[in-house]
């Protein structure tokens, strides 16, 4: 019998230990915290979105999408949802995103450890991996910290996790221990994170949340649209379209101005329904001041911020002011510019951008040159947007290299 060792009991870890040990192999889970899957806890807001019935591989960023292609194709929406099942997770579905029923990620944890047990994989808390090197018979030896005796295993899965979101606490060493084992990485980068910008108008905007269309402008060329809530802060933006946009900006010099982004205010009204609504209004309200005129607009930060971006006197009277300078103000906020300046790092981000080249595995997750060596979930070069994405993908990589690690 195999006997395979999995380091790190997040998603993809206790995911690679379920189908290791349900396809007979001996195994061993390592986890540094004194829990399994920490990291699940604090996922969508405690509620745990792991999937999403939107699920294709043209959703990651990978350095081969058709690695990741056929790794759904592998294990997918339909092959969680069916293991969930068995584990007894009831599912909830809300505009595409997968929860547990009871909106506690606890219960997504604790239907993949209650499984572990009764494989009688032995899970070894408070472990901390910290040295990995290859024997002669073409194993692993394992060191783990306080702990005198090297372990001896025949396949080592990784499955430590990336560099974001981790608390100060937390320990993380899986590309360290990549790089003893001589396995590379490409250059890593916070990913779904916020943007920051300078503008000084922001600061008046601190809190506001507003529906909006939003691109990514690089170098005057749209790299990147989303749509959905944006969250002004005093010095940037954030909201699942901002992060999503955020991950775009890799490889871009940031620092250099040269990207931008361009936030439509009023989607869904193009220039011919605004005109409309403004005859409409001009009819029945003619007398009132601008600053009236615009309640029923926007939240009020956004109103002032219209009226002082077209340089009106919200106290004067709308018909002397005009339907066309009006127009024009309210067009403006169909196209508001932000310089992004930076982007804030992994301590806030949800995913590592980058890892080990999918070029450098099989399609079993194992790396090319060093066989019984599989590497899955966040050290893997790929990532997805927020949605339950990068949980899949945990969880898909961990069934694949499980599977395969037990031959
Ligand atoms: C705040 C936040 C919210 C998120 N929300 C979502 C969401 O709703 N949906 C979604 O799809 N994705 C979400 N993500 C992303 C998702 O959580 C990760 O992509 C996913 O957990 C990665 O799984 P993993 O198994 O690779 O790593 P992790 O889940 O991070 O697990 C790695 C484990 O390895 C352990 N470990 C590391 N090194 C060692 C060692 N040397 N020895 C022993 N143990 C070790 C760590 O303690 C950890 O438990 C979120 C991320 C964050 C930060």
């Amino acid at each position: 019998m195999n006997r395979v060792c999995v380091v790190g009991a997040g998603a993809s870890g206790m995911m690679a230990a379920m189908y290791a040990a349900r396809n007979g192999a001996y195994v061993t889970l390592f986890e540094v915290n004194d829990e399994t899957g920490k990291k699940i806890l604090r996922t969508g807001n405690g509620k745990c979105n792991f999937s999403n019935t939107n699920m294709s591989f043209e959703y990651y960023n990978a350095d081969s999408p058709e690695f990741v292609k056929k790794a759904l194709e592998r294990f997918g929406f339909d092959d969680l949802m069916l293991c969930f099942s068995r584990l007894g997770l009831l599912i909830r579905e809300k505009g595409g995103y997968l929860y547990p029923y009871c909106e506690q990620a606890r219960a997504v944890r604790d239907v993949c450890e209650a499984e572990l047990r009764s494989l009688c994989v032995k899970i070894r808390t408070n472990s901390y991996v910290n040295c990995i090197v290859r024997d002669e018979e073409g194993g692993f030896l394992i060191s783990v910290e306080g702990q005198k005796e090297r372990e001896h295993f025949d396949k080592v899965i990784l499955a430590c996790g990336g560099k974001a979101g981790l608390l100060k606490k937390d320990r993380q060493n899986g590309y360290d221990l990549l790089k003893t084992l001589g396995v590379t990485c490409t250059k890593l980068e916070p990913g779904l994170t916020k943007l920051d910008c300078q503008e000084g108008f922001l600061k008046a905007l601190n809190g506001v949340r507003c529906e909006a269309n939003v691109s990514l402008i690089y170098d005057n060329e749209n790299i990147g649209s989303e749509s959905g809530e944006v969250l002004f802060r005093e010095n940037g933006v954030s909201g699942i379209c901002i992060f999503n946009l955020s991950s775009y900006c890799m490889n871009k010099d940031i620092a250099a101005g040269r990207i931008k982004l361009s936030l439509d205010l009023l989607p869904g009204f193009d220039e011919e329904s605004l005109t409309n609504f403004l005859n409409m209004r001009f009819l029945v309200n003619s007398d009132k001041t601008v600053f009236d005129f615009c309640k029923g607009l926007f939240a009020d930060a956004l109103n002032d911020l219209m009226i002082k971006q077209s340089d009106l006197d919200p106290n004067a009277e709308i018909s002397k002011v005009g339907r066309e300078r009006i127009l024009e103000a309210i067009l403006k906020m169909k196209d508001v510019t932000l310089f992004v300046t930076g982007k804030a790092g992994f301590e806030s981000a949800q995913v590592t951008l980058g890892g080990v080249n999918t070029s450098d595995l099989t399609e079993f997750m194992e790396v090319k040159k060093i066989p019984g060596l599989f590497v899955v979930g966040e050290l893997v070069n790929t990532d997805g947007p927020c949605g339950g994405y990068n949980l899949q993908w945990a969880f898909t990589s961990g069934a694949i290299a499980g599977e395969h690690a037990c031959y």
